[in-house]
């Protein structure tokens, strides 16, 4: 008997009672390898002694101050920090309390950007098909995961839609990459100029997609031409980082790799690490300017912005990367992870590709490797994954819809940056129980 309202409400999840480093105990004594940190959250494992130290410390002075009446200084030192990090101009913090918080807070500081320039006719935002950027309102139109949306469209403002960069489904036989990138900026500048420039407020988008289709990133030089039509148009880009960002992919940003600066971005999971839920939107000096000159405030504000004790958390989550050489540690141990999956399952008969950067990896499931198809969705093989693997005592972020909301199986794979190689190897064999259980129990020999 429960009265909390869990994520399925046919079926209570197993009661975590410890979490330590790489694993996580549930009250029957289970323990299970975090290889995913839960949804790319846990990025230094539990209970890391600096964090809950930074926290405790805060505790005692001010655990919370309303940003109506005042700031912190942990606040401060961590948009300082979140700044001097960040490429370019990326130079002011909003600070919220998640990644669905921190793009609602960049879609009304993108408008009020035009507003205040005068420009209310611009209202729409352009972004991609299966993506995912939130689950409040805003954020939720935004996205375009048919699944995710499906209840609730008559609620969701418009937003145009153009296609993912996404090479593994969507590049036709015989059509080279540049070929298939500028495809897609021709079909991003033709939408733009089809609404009307000027009716545009900014193009939105994951450097490197996570959970809907599964730790895709871009194609060479695809972001490089985004931002030149953003240029070009006078319109924003805003990089959704929630997942990808604050190390995952092997730099603090994972636009960095890119090579270009957007307006703003979107931060949540990584940046709190689990440890308190905190977000944040990073925004050119530009954005920021032009409110401050004009109405000199922006009109936004949640009552647990700025939290000093979550601020406490992502500093302390910053100053370990640095102090212990994270980034460079994901690199390292993302080539090595991908080496061990590539022999685990290089030559699987229903793994179609490896793919992602850093520790942000995703095998893509198929029922025919040759053909791409996927399996029949009614299946629903993901779940499987995930029923298995946690049988397995490993913990993946497993999902359907890969291709289209709808069909397609990927498991996602994000595990915290401390793995060691070891850790590892033992998520790779762990897996390989996992999908082998997985699939004989949708898909037993001889149904294809
Ligand atoms: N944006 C991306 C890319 C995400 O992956 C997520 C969460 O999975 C969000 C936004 C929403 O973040 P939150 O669940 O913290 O609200």
């Amino acid at each position: 008997m429960t009265h909390l309202i869990h994520r399925e409400l046919r079926h209570t999840p197993p009661t975590a009672v410890v979490a330590f480093g790489m694993q996580v105990r549930d009250k029957e004594g289970n323990t299970y390898l975090d290889a995913s940190g839960g949804a790319a959250v846990s990025s230094l494992g539990h209970s890391h002694p600096d964090v809950l130290a930074a926290m405790q410390a805060q505790l005692k002075v001010a655990a919370y101050a309303h940003t109506s009446f005042f700031t912190t200084d942990v606040a401060e030192e961590l948009g300082e920090r979140l700044a001097e990090d960040a490429p370019g101009d990326l130079d002011m913090a909003y600070l919220v309390s998640g990644g669905s918080e921190a793009i609602e807070a960049a879609l009304k500081m993108a408008r009020q950007y035009f507003v205040e320039n005068g420009e209310t006719g611009r209202r729409v935002f352009i972004a991609r098909r299966q993506s995912y950027h939130g689950n409040t309102l805003g954020a939720l139109a935004l996205g375009g995961n048919e699944y995710r949306r499906r209840h609730f469209e008559p609620m969701l403002m418009d937003v145009a839609r153009v296609s993912p960069c996404f090479e593994y489904r969507e590049r036709r036989p015989g059509q080279d990459v540049h070929e298939y990138t500028a495809g897609l900026l021709q079909e991003l500048e033709t939408t733009i100029i089809d609404i009307g420039p000027q009716s545009v407020i900014g193009f939105c988008a994951e450097p490197v997609v996570g959970a809907t289709s599964g730790a895709v990133p871009p194609t060479p030089g695809y972001f490089r031409g985004v931002r030149a039509l953003c240029d070009k148009y006078g319109i924003l880009l805003i990089a959704d980082e929630v997942m990808c960002g604050m190390g995952r992919t092997g730099t603090l940003y994972a636009i960095e790799q890119e090579g270009v600066v957007p307006d703003l971005v979107a931060l949540g999971k990584g940046l709190g690490a689990g440890y308190q839920p905190i977000g944040a939107v990073m925004a050119r000096e530009h954005v920021v300017q032009r409110m401050r000159n004009g109405s000199g405030i922006f009109q936004h504000g949640h009552t647990y912005v700025g939290h000093p004790v979550a601020a406490a958390a992502a500093l302390a989550v910053q100053k370990v990367i640095r102090r212990d050489c994270l980034l460079g540690a994901v690199t390292v141990r993302g080539a090595a992870f991908k080496r061990m999956l590539r022999d685990a399952f290089g030559n699987h008969p229903h793994v179609g590709d490896i793919r992602g950067r850093g520790l942000l990896v995703a095998l893509e499931l198929v029922q025919d490797r040759e053909t791409r198809r996927p399996f029949d969705p009614d299946l629903r093989l993901y779940s499987a994954v995930k029923r298995q693997c946690m049988a397995c005592g490993l913990m993946v972020y497993p999902m359907g819809g890969t291709i289209d909301g709808k069909r397609g199986d990927h498991i996602l794979l994000a595990p915290p940056f401390i793995a060691t190689e070891r850790d590892l190897a033992e998520i790779v064999s762990r897996l390989q129980d996992g999908v082998a259980r997985a699939i004989a129990s949708v898909h037993p020999a001889g149904a294809d």
